[in-house]
Formats: C-alpha cells, structure tokens, sequence
C-alpha cells in the first residue's frame, strides 16, 4: 500500500475529533455547522481560536495560522515528518483502547489507598475535580492482570503494550499515574522504585524532550503541559 492510500485510512480510521479529545482538547463552544471551537494546543492560545470540523476532520487555527487533517495536527504537535505522524497515529489507535482500560483501573484504585492520595496532597494536589480531570490514578501492584484479561485482552497484548513485565507483573507498580499520549508516567511515591515510562511509547513526550534541553527535563515537561492544560495547578518541583 502506497504511503498516500496508507494514510487516507488512517484518517477513516482515527476521527480527527477523537483523537483531538484523547489529547484533552476540548471545545469552548459549538458553531454552526457542527463545527467547534477551542484552545489551540499549537501555539500559546488565550482565547480560543482553533476551529474544528468533525464532518470534514479539517481544523484551522486563526491564531497560528495553521490547519489540516488529523495527520497534519500530529505533525504539528510533536514536530515530525509525514511518515512519523502516520506510526504515531497507528500506534495511538493500538493502544488507545487498552490504556484506557488501564488508567480507569489505576484511577479507581486511587480511591483505595489513602497512601497515594496523602503523597498527592503532599505535593499541593488536593482537589478531587483537578485529580479527576488529569485522570491521575494508582498502580497498587497487582490485579492489574487479572482485571484486564477478564475484559478480554491477552496476556500478549498486555506485555507489547508495556503494561504487564515479562512475568505477568504490573509495570507501573507502586507509582503514581499520570496518563500521557499514548504512554504512562509513573512517579514513585517515595525512592524505593524509579520513575518510568511504558517501554513502547516514546511517542510524544519523549519527542517533545528532545527540544527541552535541560535538567530534570521529563517532570519538567510533565508540569509544563499540566500547567497549560489545567491552570488551577502548580505542581511543586521534587530534586
Ligand atoms: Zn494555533
């Protein structure tokens, strides 16, 4: 398959709408249409001003200048060629389901251990609303397996996603969880287990990294985006 028919089913398959949304991107309001209108998460937009066609999969942003498909959004958002945005997109919607999965158990796991909560409070995250929102949850260290391949997922698919160890163990276990675009953060509550990422996707963190050429770059990073994307929070800076 050419890279040009390759891509035309890329863009049947990911709504560029929906892959917009998984990003937290969300519209301030409705126009006609159908068409919507938000923040532009291209450039610092502070009122909104990226338009979004659901039925076209078209956006165009009057503040930056710039628009395009679902393809052309990635290019733009983590700064990478045509053929890298299409692995990207592919490798989004391969995981897309399955870490849902994983952040909703991680999530509900968060209301159980009151350790968890008591580091985010600690750190200046208090609210439940901002935890909801940025989805942060809890790896405890087990069940994680059993739960999803009761929901009908393999042990294979869950060890090429990254999420369970060559043994079957949870690969987060005992971190914090901050979901990212295709991956996972997992922050250790104390120093017993380093932080990580999922193995597999070095998709956009690591690629936004790459141009962030300073110490303590991936929580910096981590914060930056946090901030942007909900101003209410300040997360203090652990060294
Ligand atoms: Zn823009």
């Amino acid at each position: 398959m050419s890279a040009h028919a390759a891509a035309q089913l890329l863009k049947q398959q990911i709504p560029l709408l929906d892959y917009l949304v998984s990003q937290q991107w969300q519209p301030a309001r409705r126009i006609a249409r159908g068409r919507l209108i938000g923040l532009c998460p291209l450039h610092d937009d502070r009122q909104p001003s990226l338009l979004v066609d659901p039925v076209k999969g078209l956006f165009y942003c009057y503040g930056c200048a710039r628009g395009g498909d679902v393809i052309r959004f990635v290019e733009l958002s983590h700064s990478v060629p045509f053929r890298e945005a299409l692995a990207i997109l592919r490798r989004w919607s391969g995981v897309g389901s399955l870490l849902s999965d994983v952040v909703h158990f991680y999530q509900f796991q968060l209301q159980r251990h009151p350790e968890a909560a008591a580091y985010l409070a600690q750190r200046g995250v208090r609210q439940s609303a901002l935890v909801e929102r940025m989805r942060i949850g809890y790896a405890p260290g087990r069940c994680l397996r059993a739960h999803l391949m009761g929901r009908g997922y393999s042990l294979s698919d869950l060890q090429q996603a990254g999420v369970v160890t060559r043994e079957g163990l949870d690969a987060m276990a005992h971190r914090l969880i901050f979901p990212l675009e295709a991956n996972l953060y997992g922050r250790s509550l104390g120093h017993a287990y380093p932080h990580r990422f999922l193995p597999g996707g070095k998709g956009g963190l690591y690629l936004f990294i790459r141009h962030v050429p300073e110490r303590h770059a991936v929580s910096s990073v981590v914060r930056r985006r946090q901030t942007r994307r909900f101003p209410g929070l300040r997360l203090r800076c652990q060294r």
